[in-house]
């Protein structure tokens, strides 16, 4: 992190500056020019408020050299993190297609949806059991009937699943979850993700409607930072002034996370769209721009779907879809989906 200081900073403004970094483990490098002060800060800058910074009187400007993420950096772990899922592994070349309805509904609807999905290549069943619906009149998922639904679905298929949880005091519920998903409404609660931070479990973090992807790898952190080092990243889609899509897709997140980070990155082509006929193509395009997986919502009836009807696809048409991602998959250097 770089500090111009103004023309006129008092040399103690400088001094208690210097020993309160010091304080936390910055050291400091003061460079004295003619017009300009310049203070560089050596090592571990991720604990200091740039923001705070800022605010002082006789700064100029900050600017931020190294990303204020650690753990997820990919400067401190080059090596793409693989997390293993049920033995399937995801990341470092391996895709996974994780497939399910938005909300669990009957134990024949989960059932029927988990076989169809897994003969079709999915490794992994997504259901939603807590909903995080923006009508509280809408149906809020089956909850933890939910649950023991998607645990029958597991034991029938052998298929490892991927819920949501919505609040920290429901995580003895998720005992029996593979995979616990953060929603993009709670990417930033922070309490929850510190929790999280504290299993052992992998997580699967969406990126909220209205965050830039250095948000979403601080809120990676705090899980991290917690010591649970198996997180998934998810881009579903952004707000947007578009209209016609239920968000925007943004596909540049995945390259753009790659460099940052050393976590896989999967995308939602269901969320990002709300448009069933939308979810193949950009599937398509999430794989070919180096997605590590899809999560994709399949239905075995969408018109009748209780949640996210217009934006699920059919069995028929996820098992198309998989055949032809393993087109893409080997030109862009990842494992083929084994049908
Ligand atoms: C979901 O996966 O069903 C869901 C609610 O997604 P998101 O949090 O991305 O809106
Ligand atoms: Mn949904």
């Amino acid at each position: 992190m770089i500090l111009v200081l103004k023309e006129n900073t008092q040399q103690n403004q400088i001094d208690n500056l210097i020993t309160w970094l010091k304080s936390m483990g910055v050291e400091t490098h003061l460079s004295v020019g003619k017009y300009q002060t310049i203070l560089g800060l050596v090592g571990d800058t991720s604990v200091v408020d740039e923001d705070l910074l800022q605010g002082l009187e006789f700064v100029e400007s900050v600017k931020r050299i190294q990303e204020p993420f650690k753990n997820a950096n990919r400067k401190f772990h080059p090596d793409d993190t693989i997390v293993e899922v049920g033995g399937s592994r995801i990341g470092g070349g391996y895709f996974q297609v994780i497939a399910g309805p938005c909300s669990v509904e009957s134990e024949e609807q989960i059932c029927t949806i988990a076989e169809e999905v897994k003969k079709a290549g999915a490794t992994m069943l997504r259901g939603g059991a807590f909903k995080p619906r923006t009508s509280p009149y809408a149906f809020q998922g089956m909850r933890a009937e939910g649950l023991k639904l998607l645990l029958k679905a597991k034991e029938k298929t052998g298929l490892p699943i991927v819920t949501e949880i919505m609040d920290a005091s429901h995580l003895p519920l998720f005992e029996d979850v593979d995979v616990i998903q953060v929603g993009a409404r709670n990417m930033q609660n922070f309490e929850l993700l510190k929790e999280l931070g504290h299993i052992r479990k992998p997580i699967l973090l969406k990126r909220g409607l209205a965050n830039t992807i250095q948000e979403l790898l601080m809120s990676a952190e705090y899980i991290m930072a917690g010591g649970n080092e198996q997180v998934i990243l998810c881009e579903r889609g952004i707000r947007t002034f578009e209209t016609y899509t239920r968000n925007t897709l943004d596909l540049s997140a995945i390259p753009v996370i790659k460099e940052l980070s050393h976590l896989p990155v999967i995308v939602d082509p269901s969320h990002a769209t709300g448009i069933a006929r939308m979810v193949r193509p950009m599937s398509l395009a999430a794989a070919a721009a180096g997605a590590d997986g899809l999560i994709i919502e399949v239905h075995n009836d969408p018109p009748h779907a209780k949640c996210d009807g217009p934006q699920s696809i059919t069995p028929d048409a996820f098992a198309s879809l998989t055949k032809e991602l393993n087109q893409i998959l080997p030109v862009v250097g990842k494992k083929e989906i084994a049908l």
